[in-house]
Parts: C-alpha cells; sequence; structure tokens
C-alpha cells in the first residue's frame, strides 16, 4: 500500500513536464504548434522538449509523425517553440538530433554556426516577432570550421566567413603555439567558446532579446553536440 512518502516521492521523479504540461503527453507529440500552445510554452518547457528530443534521438524512440498532415495542418502561420544557431554540417540537422517536427523550430545555420547581424536579425524575427520562447546555439565536436578558423585557411569567401570566428580562436590560444587543428582538445575548446561566445554576441547586440532575457520571456542557451553518439550537451552560462 503506497502511503504518501511513497507517492510524493514518485511525484517528483516523474518528468516535470509530464505533470505541468498536458502538450508534452504522447498523444500530442504529432500536434503541430500553435499560438496557444507556443503562448503556453515557458523557456525552461522549451529546453526540457529539446532535451527530451534528444533523449529520444540518441535512445532510438524517434517519434513517427504524418509529416504531410502536418506541413497541411501548418500551411496557414507557424509558432515554433524554440530558435536554433547550427552548424551547416550536414550530421548535425537540428529537426533530427533534437527530434522535432514541421513547424516546431526555426533553424539558422551556418558553417561554424556564429552569429552575425543577418543572423541575429532572423532571430529577433523568431524570437520577438514569431514568439519563439528559446534560442539554442548548437555547435559540435570536430567541426571543420572552427579547425579551418583555427588554421586560419585562406579560400574565396570562406575567408571572410571564418574571419568570425578568428577572435575565439586568438582568445583561446595561450602562450605562444601555434594553434592547430591537430590539436583534438583545442579544438574543442574553440568549438565550445565559440557557441558561449554567439550567446553573448545576441545579448549584448540585440536590445530587443536582452529585454526578453531579463523578463524571463526568453532564454538563450549552449549546447555541444557529439558526432558519434548524438548525444546533445547543454553548456553552463
Ligand atoms: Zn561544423
Amino acid at each position: 500500500m503506497l502511503n504518501r512518502r511513497m507517492i510524493c516521492g514518485c511525484l517528483a521523479a516523474a518528468p516535470l513536464a509530464a505533470l505541468t504540461w498536458p502538450a508534452f503527453a504522447e498523444e500530442n507529440q504529432c500536434a503541430v504548434f500553435t499560438r496557444e500552445r507556443q503562448a503556453s510554452v515557458t523557456p525552461a518547457d522549451a529546453l526540457a522538449l529539446l532535451k527530451a528530443g534528444n533523449e529520444r534521438f540518441v535512445s532510438g524512440q524517434t517519434v513517427n509523425c504524418d509529416l504531410v498532415k502536418q506541413a497541411a495542418a501548418s500551411a496557414t502561420g507557424q509558432a515554433p517553440f524554440a530558435a536554433i544557431v547550427g552548424c551547416m554540417d550536414s550530421r548535425v540537422p537540428p529537426e533530427l538530433v533534437f527530434d522535432q517536427k514541421i513547424g516546431d523550430v526555426f533553424d539558422a545555420r551556418i558553417a561554424g554556426n556564429f552569429v552575425d547581424t543577418n543572423i541575429l536579425g532572423s532571430l529577433e524575427f523568431a524570437t520577438a516577432v514569431a514568439g519563439a520562447r528559446l534560442i539554442c546555439i548548437l555547435g559540435h565536436n570536430d567541426c571543420g570550421a572552427i579547425k579551418g578558423a583555427i588554421d586560419d585557411v585562406k579560400f574565396g569567401n570562406l575567408t571572410a566567413t571564418l574571419a568570425n570566428i578568428r577572435p575565439v580562436v586568438e582568445d583561446a590560444s595561450t602562450g605562444t603555439d601555434t594553434p592547430t587543428s591537430k590539436d583534438a582538445a583545442f579544438v574543442q575548446k574553440v568549438a565550445e567558446a565559440n557557441v558561449r561566445n554567439a550567446a553573448r554576441f545576441i545579448l549584448d547586440n540585440s536590445p530587443a532579446i536582452r529585454e526578453m532575457a531579463d523578463a524571463r520571456d526568453l532564454m538563450v542557451v549552449g549546447a555541444m553536440h557529439d558526432l558519434a553518439s548524438g548525444r546533445i550537451t547543454f553548456l553552463d552560462g
């Protein structure tokens, strides 16, 4: 027979979402986000949705939705719960690694997942205009763009692209050693610093996003994806 303490223990151990937000429930997993549903999602809920989605991805438990039905249901408007800034790397597609579907998340993808004025404008649309509650900067290990920036690669317009990452490389370089992409630990260090730099850039350069973050209407988080396992680790602060 369950006593009160045991019941409380069970509740405490249950997934937060299952207790507080019916939209997390199994039967709603393929429901397209509406303005009403988006408004019911807090920034913490949005983060929980991404974490749960990556958990499904790494455990092979992805949800199989009718995407054609979702396309029709979302044709007249979108209300994604999050915006993701990710690398263009073919192995890190946000919808797949977070197990999200049509209309769930905005993606801004660029080699090296940095944020410039153009990406920032897109994020202001995604959040201040379209209502997304979370911005996630998604970096990954063994990133070609990070390695190119470390080696100071010069090639056509890629030179200008990588110049966005060079300041992070220079900050991360210590002593007199010439940084090299052959140093895997250094590559990872720069990739993580690049994610944190992007998050900081957003808050420092967008008064609209800063205001929402200060009011706790929006959260900006950084995360790193591991290519081999598919696991995404969220970074502190
Ligand atoms: Zn990359």
